[in-house]
C-alpha cells in the first residue's frame, strides 16, 4: 500500500492549516500535531484543546499518538482524517525490523528529528528507531538533544502550548518553509526510500522478537546494533559497532525437562536459592574463580562471608576459592536434572528477565494447543512448552551466558564493596529471538554497559545477613 492509497480517504481540502498530507509521506502523529498547532492562526492553546489534547502540559505527544488513545481518535476526527490509514504508521513498531512488544510504549522517549525536516514540522515514526542514525534523504544526523543547550528534545507542549521549542529558545520549525515552501520537501525521494525500507523491515520482523529487561532504559545502542538496516539503505556508522553474539547452527536439543529449573524464574522477587540445570554448576565455579583472580592476590576473606559460606578466616580469599570454587553458590542436592544454587548476587531484574525470555519463546515459537497445558502449573507448563521447540539449545546456551555474566558481575560488585576494591560497570542483556512456529533458529545477544556510576544499597533477605549489593540503574 503506497502513501496515496493510505491517505485516500482524506478530505478534498485540509481541515486545518498544517494538515496537508501529500508533500509529507508517512508523516507521524507527532509531525501532524506539530504542523497543525504551529501553523494555527487562533491561539495555540485553543487549538490544542480543540484537537483533543486537554492535559497538554503532561501529554507526551509521541506516546499519545502512537497507540489508539482517546486523544488520537479525537484529533483524527477533528481533522477529518479518521478514515485514512495513516495512523497505522505512527508507532515505531511499524518501522522496526524486529517485533518490539511494548518497548516503545514503556515510558516517554526523547524526540529524534532531522533539523531540515523539522523546519517543515515533518517527523516520521521511523526516526524514533535508534537504528536510524541519519535522515535518509537529507543525510543529516538525527538529533535527540538540542544543539544549543544539549537538553533532550521531548514531545510535550511548552508553557505557550508550542511543540518542538527547546526551553533555551532553540526552534528548528520555520512557518514559511512549512507552509509556503512545503512542496520543496523531497517528497518523492522520501517516499521511495520509506517504502523500500518498510518492505525490508516488514519481511524481517515476521520472525524476530526483541527482549529487553523491563527496568532497562538505556537500550538504544543494543537496539541499534540488532536492528541495523542493510548498507544499501543506510551506510553504517564508523563508530565501533557493538559485538553481537550469535547462538545458531546445528546443535542437539537438550533433553526434556532441561528448562524445568529455569521455568520458575520470572517474578520480580529475587531468587536466593534457585533450581538450575546441573550444567550451570561448572560455569558458575569458573566465573567465581575468574572474579576472585581479578582481585589483588592478597585480598583477605571478608569476615562477613566467613560464617555464611563456611570459609577459612585466616586464609586469603583466593586460597578459599581455590579449595571451594562453589562456596558462594552453595549447591544443594540435585533433584532430577535441576540443581539448587544460591544466586543471591544475581540482579533480580536479570533473573526476572530470564523467565520473561522463556515466556516470549513459548508465546511466539510454542506449538499451538495451549489449552492442553492449562491443567499444568506455570512451571510445568513453561517447561513442557519449551521441550516442544526445536532449536531450544540456542536459548539454553544464551541463558547460561546471561546468568553467568550476571552472577559474575554481582559477585564482583559484592566483593568489591566488602574489600573496598573497584566495582565493574553493570551491563544489561538485549536479546533477539529469530524463528517461527515450533522452531528457534537463532539467538542474537548483546550487552549494554551502564554509563552512570553504580550506587550501592543495602538489601536484607530473609534468613540472611544484610549484604551490600549494587543497585542497577
Ligand atoms: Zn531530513
Ligand atoms: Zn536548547
Amino acid at each position: 500500500m503506497g502513501w496515496a492509497e493510505i491517505i485516500h480517504a482524506r478530505p478534498a481540502l485540509p481541515a486545518a492549516l498544517g494538515a496537508e498530507l501529500e508533500p509529507y509521506p508517512y508523516l507521524s502523529g507527532f509531525g501532524l500535531v506539530h504542523r497543525v498547532t504551529r501553523l494555527a492562526t487562533p491561539l495555540p492553546s485553543q487549538v490544542t484543546s480543540t484537537l483533543g489534547f486537554r492535559n497538554r502540559q503532561v501529554t507526551d505527544v509521541l506516546l499519545a499518538t502512537q497507540t489508539p488513545t482517546q486523544a488520537r481518535s479525537t484529533f483524527l476526527r477533528r481533522l477529518h482524517l479518521q478514515d485514512t490509514n495513516m495512523a497505522a504508521y505512527w508507532n515505531p513498531q511499524q518501522w522496526s525490523p524486529v517485533q518490539t512488544g511494548d518497548l516503545f510504549g514503556r515510558r516517554p522517549r526523547p524526540l529524534r528529528q532531522c533539523p531540515q525536516c523539522a523546519a517543515h514540522g515533518y517527523h516520521c515514526a521511523l526516526f524514533q528507531l535508534p537504528s536510524i542514525t541519519h535522515c535518509p534523504w537529507h543525510r543529516q544526523p538525527l538529533e535527540h538533544t538540542c544543539p544549543h543547550c544539549d537538553a533532550p528534545y521531548h514531545a510535550r507542549f511548552d508553557d505557550h502550548a508550542r511543540l518542538g521549542v527547546c526551553a533555551c529558545g532553540h526552534d528548528p520549525f520555520d512557518a514559511v518553509v512549512a507552509s509556503v515552501h512545503m512542496w520543496d520537501f523531497p517528497t518523492d525521494k522520501a517516499q521511495d526510500w520509506l517504502e523500500d525500507y518498510q518492505a525490508w523491515a516488514q519481511r524481517r520482523r515476521a520472525g524476530r522478537w526483541i527482549c529487553v529487561p523491563t527496568n532497562c532504559t538505556a537500550w538504544d545502542q543494543g537496539f541499534a546494533a540488532l536492528a541495523a538496516p542493510p548498507a544499501r539503505l543506510q551506510r553504517t556508522d564508523t563508530d565501533t559497532p557493538l559485538v553481537i553474539e550469535i547462538f545458531s547452527g546445528p546443535s542437539a536439543d537438550p533433553a526434556p525437562r532441561h528448562f524445568w529449573g529455569w521455568s520458575c524464574w520470572g517474578g520480580e522477587r529475587p531468587l536466593t536459592l534457585a533450581p538450575l540445570p546441573a550444567t550451570m554448576y561448572p560455569l558458575l565455579c569458573e566465573a567465581t574463580k575468574a572474579v576472585v583472580d581479578a582481585l589483588p592476590p592478597e585480598s583477605r576473606t571478608p569476615f562477613e562471608l566467613v560464617d555464611a559460606n563456611a570459609l577459612e578466616a585466616s586464609a586469603t580469599l583466593r586460597e578459599n576459592v581455590f579449595l571451594r570454587p562453589d562456596c558462594f553458590i552453595k549447591p544443594r542436592d540435585q533433584s532430577g536434572s535441576a540443581m539448587w544454587l544460591n544466586l543471591s548476587t544475581v540482579d533480580a531484574h536479570i533473573a526476572a528477565f530470564c523467565g520473561h525470555v522463556l515466556d516470549q519463546a513459548t508465546a511466539h515459537l510454542g506449538a499451538p494447543g495451549g489449552s492442553v497445558l492449562a491443567s499444568y502449573s506455570l512451571q510445568a507448563a513453561r517447561s513442557t512448552a519449551m521441550d516442544q521447540i526445536r532449536g531450544r539449545g540456542h536459548l539454553a546456551d544464551a541463558l547460561a551466558k546471561i546468568l553467568t555474566r550476571a552472577y559474575a558481575y554481582g559477585l564482583h560488585a559484592d566483593l568489591g564493596v566488602k574489600l573496598d576494591a573497584s566495582i565493574p560497570r553493570a551491563a544489561w542483556p538485549i536479546l533477539e529471538m529469530v524463528g517461527g512456529s515450533g522452531r528457534l533458529r537463532a539467538i542474537r545477544l548483546n550487552w549494554i554497559e551502564q554509563k552512570s556510576p553504580v550506587a550501592t544499597v543495602r538489601v536484607e533477605r530473609r534468613g540472611e545477613r544484610p549484604a551490600s549489593r549494587p543497585l542497577l540503574m
